[in-house]
């Protein structure tokens, strides 16, 4: 089933092998002619087996791949990052990622939602300049909307508890979702929150307004003023 699999393959865990065969998917759909897209969220439990990725999805085939990185999870009753690396550990790993999967000619792209400035500054220019890195969060510039089970709006996948949108103020969301969503007193100010330096190091950074210090989850684990 492993079309092009070489000899790493006999190198690599039980864990990964058996997610081989789950990806090869990957290989049915690079023969049926589409366009596909890998994308691996780094986090603890994959952290060493990041390059293994790179090879196995271009070895299939796959056409984008594609990595961003574990956030804590947050919801009313706890904040759990015990799956996550701490944003210098994933700056690390792209590093890595970027610079072997270059030397090997195999492109990555990369979401970046870490400071960006963890990544040596002199490959994160390469990276830019490879136009390998998406940064930012849409939820800044309100271009991206989540629903959860109920149908309740929420501002990303990751405020599952948190609604911006609650379908208990009674709205009628075809009708006036596009107003709410760009005039919303309560939404905009949620915005306008968004827009704060973690960091005083931000304040007079070339990347500010790209990069807006990560993703602002981050530091409802990890403290911005020891990180940035
Ligand atoms: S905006 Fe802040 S976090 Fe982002 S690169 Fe600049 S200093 Fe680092």
């Amino acid at each position: 089933m492993l079309c092009g699999a070489t000899a790493w393959h006999s190198k690599i865990n039980f864990k990964l092998r058996r997610k081989i065969r789950v990806n090869s998917d990957f290989k049915i759909c690079v023969n049926a002619n589409l366009l596909v897209t890998s994308l691996t969220t780094i986090n603890r439990y994959n952290k060493n087996d990041l390059s293994n990725i790179v090879q196995l999805t271009s070895d299939l085939g796959v056409h984008n791949v594609s990595f961003n990185c574990a956030i804590p999870s947050v919801n009313r009753k706890k904040i759990d990052a015990s799956f996550t690396l701490s944003p210098q550990e994933v700056a690390k790993k792209i590093e890595n990622i970027y610079c072997l999967s270059k030397s090997q000619g195999i492109k990555t792209h990369f979401n970046l939602t870490i400071p960006i400035c963890l990544i040596e500054e002199n490959i994160l220019e390469q990276m830019i300049d490879d136009n390998v890195v998406a940064v930012g969060c849409q939820m800044y510039h309100g271009k991206g909307v989540a629903f959860d089970p109920v149908g309740n709006i929420l501002p990303c996948t990751h405020f599952a508890d948190f609604p911006i949108i609650s379908l208990q103020n009674q709205i009628d969301l075809q009708k006036d979702f596009t107003s709410i969503w760009q005039k919303d007193d309560e939404v905009c100010q949620f915005r306008e929150e968004l827009w704060r330096y973690p960091s005083p190091k931000c304040h007079e950074c070339k990347y500010w307004g790209g990069c807006v210090g990560g993703c602002p989850l981050l530091w409802s684990f990890y403290d911005p003023l020891k990180i940035i």
